[in-house]
């Protein structure tokens, strides 16, 4: 936007070239300025600033979402369970994630589908291996504060490359620092906010 506004008319190669990246990986951002107006292409000529300033509202309308208004429930389990129960849970709470918890609710873990299948093709004895083995641990989880707005829920999903994220509340529990887990935010949830926008019916 900022290249488009001080270059333009600039073509999307030089853009590209500018920005160190090949064209093609632009093709999201282009189709994005150019459907809500705020630049527009002419062939052989480039993109050029369109002088609408509607950026900062559609910004700020989508940094409203809170995280606690659009979070689903959690599927937490103990992380005394072994990886048959953990698979068990997953297939009847309907989830891609579970949650490893320790005194009831304090966050200690994360496992996907992937890190269950992983396990399973490893042909340990499932019954036997405690889920603790298998999850990805804290410190090393990213979260989200239940107070925080839904878009850097969404944001860290994308940078991580993560399907979910636990929402949290820190505190202390049981004498130690830890996170409660109330939540958890997933592409799913953020997939509603997107429809919701286009809905407009409730607009
Ligand atoms: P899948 O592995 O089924 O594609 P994910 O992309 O969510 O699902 O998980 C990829 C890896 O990242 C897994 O090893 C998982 O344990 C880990 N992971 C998942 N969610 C988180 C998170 N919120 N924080 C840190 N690691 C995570």
């Amino acid at each position: 936007m900022k290249i488009v506004q001080e270059k333009g008319p600039i073509i999307g190669e030089n853009i590209a070239d500018i920005l160190g990246v090949v064209r093609s990986t632009l093709r999201p951002d282009f189709a994005f300025l150019t459907q809500s107006g705020f630049i527009e292409a002419r062939p052989r000529v480039g993109y050029y600033y369109t002088g609408k300033k509607p950026i900062s509202q559609v910004a700020e309308f989508v940094q409203r979402f809170k995280v606690d208004d659009w979070k689903s429930a959690p599927v937490v389990v103990d992380e005394d369970a072994t990886v048959y129960e953990a698979i068990v849970n997953m297939f009847q709470n309907d989830v891609g994630s579970l949650y490893i918890v320790s005194d009831g609710g304090i966050l200690e873990g994360v496992v996907s589908r992937k890190d269950l299948l992983k396990i399973v093709l490893g042909q340990a004895d499932i019954h036997k291996i405690p889920i603790n083995i298998v999850m990805t641990r804290m410190p090393n989880i990213v979260t989200i504060n239940v107070d925080d707005f839904l878009w850097n829920a969404a944001k860290k999903l994308v940078d991580h490359e993560i399907d979910s994220l636990p929402v949290v509340k820190p505190g202390f529990y049981n004498g130690r620092e830890g996170l409660e887990v109330i939540g958890r935010i997933t592409k799913t949830n953020i997939t509603s906010v997107f429809v919701q926008m286009g809905n407009v019916d409730v607009l």
